[in-house]
């Protein structure tokens, strides 16, 4: 039975000082640097691989550490804490998890050991288009089989990391719609390997934050029929069994930010005296600073919630759900109160409070909107009618 844990383990301890100390390598200036000129932060990345993080969740029979994810959640929620961005690299963590529960043992064999060690980088995920949105049924990018390969034809848009990746896990339909019987079906999974690929052509697009995103064109690309993984025409099933993971990962950077914010409110409103006293002595300061404070533990037990369901193997897309929403939320409100007590420094880049606020912004839309969740939350787990 799924226990939580409120205290952290010795080992959790060591591993999170490990994050840690890579992290303090890596201060503002470094984050900034990249920010202005949006690039990716190949240094940190490396190193992090290097240290054997981003194969966290790779069973050691493949090469990894075999952690559980509330391990995995602590080394993205210790990065954002210390003001990094997990972004450009949590993929690495958790798009593996389609091939390790779906892929065959050859796919398993001939990949995992190499994404655990970094010699293979799968950090691209290529869902949404440009005309299908959160709706993901109606995408539109086609893999045609002829003969051993599929022929992929489409486009695909926010595709982060297309260019920093060696391999990219691609959801596209191989059953024409007017084939299938129930809308979640005809859609199949690939791990490509896009290095060097003939019919992709990949266009950086220039975001509100440095997250290395693409909109990716497929004209005739042809791959091997053995990229398919598992079953032709289950891959959103397949996808869909990915979002726990995904979620509490994603809702443990929302919480780092949560915390990082709030140390820095605290800390600069402490130090600021105007009228005579330091601002933070105002409740008008204070008060939305415990709130964003309050908000971020709260939804760090959610996310502790969902992780020992996750672990313990039992079903927990509620929580997951619950967790992401939350701590986006919570980030955001700690976000704004730390924004607002700085005045106007909140808004100096030096500062980087203007960084952290743009980077997390995101989490409310990406990789999967505040609104798709209440939806699935009315729905799914209160029984309530559904709009579409
Ligand atoms: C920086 C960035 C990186 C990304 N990286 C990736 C990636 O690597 N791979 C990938 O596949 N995708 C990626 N995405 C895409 C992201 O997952 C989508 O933007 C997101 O799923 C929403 O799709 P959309 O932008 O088409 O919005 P839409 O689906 O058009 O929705 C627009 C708005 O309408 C709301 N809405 C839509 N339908 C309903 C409804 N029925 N009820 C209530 N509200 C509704 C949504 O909540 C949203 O607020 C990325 C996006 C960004 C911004």
């Amino acid at each position: 039975m799924a226990t939580i844990n409120l205290a952290l383990t010795d080992e959790q301890r060591a591993l999170k000082s490990g994050v840690t100390d890579i992290c303090k390598r890596y201060p503002g200036e470094y984050w900034r640097d990249l920010d202005s000129r949006r690039e990716y932060p190949e240094k940190f990345v490396n190193e992090l691989t290097q240290a054997g993080y981003l194969g966290a969740l790779i069973p050691q029979e493949y090469g990894g550490a075999g952690l559980p994810i509330r391990d995995g959640a602590l080394i993205l929620e210790t990065i954002h804490a210390n003001g990094g961005s997990a972004s450009a690299c949590h993929a690495q963590m958790y798009i593996m998890g389609t091939v390790l529960r779906h892929g065959s043992e050859a796919q398993k064999k001939q990949y995992l050991p190499k994404i655990a060690t970094g010699e293979l980088r799968l950090q691209a995920f290529g869902v949404t288009e440009p005309d299908a949105g959160s709706d993901t049924t109606k995408l539109k990018t086609t893999a045609v089989r002829r003969g051993d390969r599929y022929v992929v034809n489409g486009r695909k848009m926010f595709i982060s990391r297309a260019m920093q990746s060696d391999l990219m896990l691609l959801l596209a339909r191989t059953t024409p719609v007017e084939q299938i019987a129930r809308r979640t079906d005809g859609l199949s999974v690939f791990l490509i390997d896009i290095r060097g690929i003939k019919g992709l052509e990949i266009r950086p697009l220039r975001m509100m934050m440095n997250h290395s995103t693409n909109a990716l064109f497929f004209d005739d690309m042809e791959i091997p029929a053995t990229s398919l993984i598992g079953e032709e025409g289950k891959g959103f099933s397949y996808i869909l069994s990915g979002m726990n993971a995904e979620r509490i990962l994603v809702a443990s950077e929302s919480i780092g930010d949560g915390r990082w914010f709030t140390e820095k409110a605290v800390a600069y409103s402490g130090g600021r005296v105007i009228f005579g006293k330091p601002i933070g002595a105002n409740q008008g300061v204070q008060f939305p600073i415990a709130r964003g404070h309050m908000a971020t533990e709260a939804a760090a037990l959610m996310r502790d919630k969902a992780a020992a369901l996750f672990d313990a193997g039992e079903p927990c897309g509620p929580e997951a759900n619950m967790a992401k929403y939350l701590a986006a939320e919570a980030a955001w409100e700690a976000g704004n109160a730390c924004i607002d007590c700085h005045g106007g420094y909140g808004y100096a880049e030096e500062y980087d409070i203007e960084r952290k606020f743009r980077e997390t912004r995101l989490y409310q839309v990406a990789p999967v909107s505040t609104n798709l969740i209440l939806s699935y939350v009315a729905t799914h787990v209160l029984g309530m009618p559904k709009s579409f």
